[in-house]
């Protein structure tokens, strides 16, 4: 007997363990429910603090088969202050000590916090004796699964929208993985692979396999609360695509709280959408409880999904926590990740953008004040979108490998441009 099993989200009815996401009495979402009562006699932080540093140190909080022996080491991503950026984003020196980035642009194998959540898909995926596994992805998923069951000796195929970035796609094919390009949008990609599912015997780690995977991503949670010194903070700001995240942060929290892992408090959750597609940042905004479905438009493709499935719940979370949505341009997105590559030498994609200038916004509104302890979730890496800064920086003519050219040209740079630094040392100054 394991001690977590499938749960209705609505009705509670119980379906045991098996490769399935809705509940087929009420046809709502099933989710992973733990016997806590058994699990509080068996879990420590001095425990936690003594295994590797993976996201596998908190096994007994993860819908894990019996005797899964981790192969990879994913998770336990750095979380760091970030002074630099929180002055730039509060217009504070106040903000300077307790801003955070949870950094998952560096998440092994595949630098995304989708590492985690197939982790846990695939050792389930084996358990239910799949040979195939897939998805439907707007592409970190389509890196990670592919990268995963490249290790694990499973078939991949891929489902992805066709106009997904190069890097993407290329980081998707590297792993032997078969990727099917489909002209559609990401939610017809999905529907489509329901479709498939229900015809061919394939974990489709976003579908049929969704309760086990989601799971994955409370991993953030956890590592966010025990790399405070096992405290939450008052604030996570977190990007949405299909809304799980947001949620299982959320549901990692409770869990340390019920299992006496930290002490309880009352977390605000923020919610950070690209505006050209920004589903439930527009139902938080307008107090609506239900999404509407729009049509994508954004650069921040891993997070263009117009119909997220966990939408409703993401609301709720947001809401309930007294927290917000917001939402940012295009321009932004980039002049968002510039700026905190520039301050934090931190180099995102689209979504790790969208997360910073939304917090920004946050914080300008007073929704997110200075003294406050607040994490950023940086949950993507910006070698992978490389094309969005296309244009942005330009190729200067190169010169010649002689000394006289270069003092010419730094002549002529320090007329157009004051570059700190630089600009004293060329006058004389300092050391
Ligand atoms: C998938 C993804 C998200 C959003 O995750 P959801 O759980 O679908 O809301 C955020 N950031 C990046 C980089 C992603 O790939
Ligand atoms: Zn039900």
């Amino acid at each position: 007997m394991s001690h977590y099993e499938l749960r209705c989200r609505e009705c509670g009815r119980t379906w045991g363990n098996q490769p399935r996401s809705i509940c087929d009495d009420c046809f709502s979402p099933l989710e992973i429910a733990y016997d806590y009562d058994a699990l509080r006699a068996s879990i420590s932080r001095e425990q936690i603090a003594q295994r590797p540093p993976d996201m596998w140190r908190y096994s007994e909080l993860l819908p894990l088969p019996q005797g899964f022996v981790p192969r990879l080491p994913v998770g336990f991503t750095p979380l760091f202050q970030a002074p630099r950026l929180a002055e730039r984003l509060s217009g504070t020196t106040g903000a300077a000590k307790n801003l955070y980035l949870k950094n998952d642009a560096v998440c092994l194998p595949t630098l995304s916090f989708k590492d985690r959540v197939v982790a846990v898909a695939l050792s389930q995926a084996k358990a239910f004796g799949f040979d195939t596994v897939s998805c439907s992805s707007t592409g970190n998923l389509a890196n990670a699964v592919a990268a995963h069951a490249a290790r694990e000796g499973m078939k991949a195929w891929i489902f992805i929208p066709s106009d997904l970035e190069p890097a993407k796609i290329l980081g998707t094919n590297v792993f032997g993985a078969k990727v099917v390009r489909i002209a559609g949008n990401y939610d017809q990609v999905n529907r489509l692979c329901s479709q498939i599912a229900d015809e061919h015997r394939w974990g489709f780690v976003n579908v049929n396999l969704r309760p086990y995977y989601a799971e994955g991503s409370k991993t953030v949670g956890f590592e966010i609360a025990e790399q405070l010194g096992w405290r939450l903070p008052d604030n996570v700001v977190c990007p949405m695509a299909g809304g799980s995240l947001i949620v299982k942060i959320k549901k990692a929290f409770d869990e340390l709280i019920k299992l006496g892992l930290v002490e309880g408090k009352d977390v605000k959750f923020f919610g950070a959408q690209a505006t050209g597609c920004s589903p439930i940042s527009t139902a938080v905004k307008t107090g609506s409880s239900e999404i509407e479905p729009q049509k994508p438009s954004t650069i921040a493709r891993s997070l263009a999904i117009g119909n997220p499935a966990d939408g409703h719940y993401a609301i709720k979370t947001i809401k309930g926590s007294g927290g917000w949505s917001e939402d940012v341009s295009d321009p932004e997105v980039i002049d968002s990740i510039k700026l905190l590559a520039e301050t934090e030498g931190v180099f995102t994609e689209t979504a790790g953008g969208v997360t910073v200038g939304c917090a920004g916004k946050l914080y300008r509104q007073d929704r997110i004040l200075p003294d406050e302890t607040t994490v950023l979730c940086i949950t993507g890496n910006g070698l992978k979108t490389t094309d969005v800064l296309a244009g942005v920086y330009e190729t200067e003519r190169p010169i010649a490998p002689k000394l006289a050219e270069f003092e010419h040209y730094l002549q002529q740079t320090l007329k157009v441009a004051d570059i700190p630094g630089v600009a004293a040392e060329a006058a004389g100054v300092g050391a």
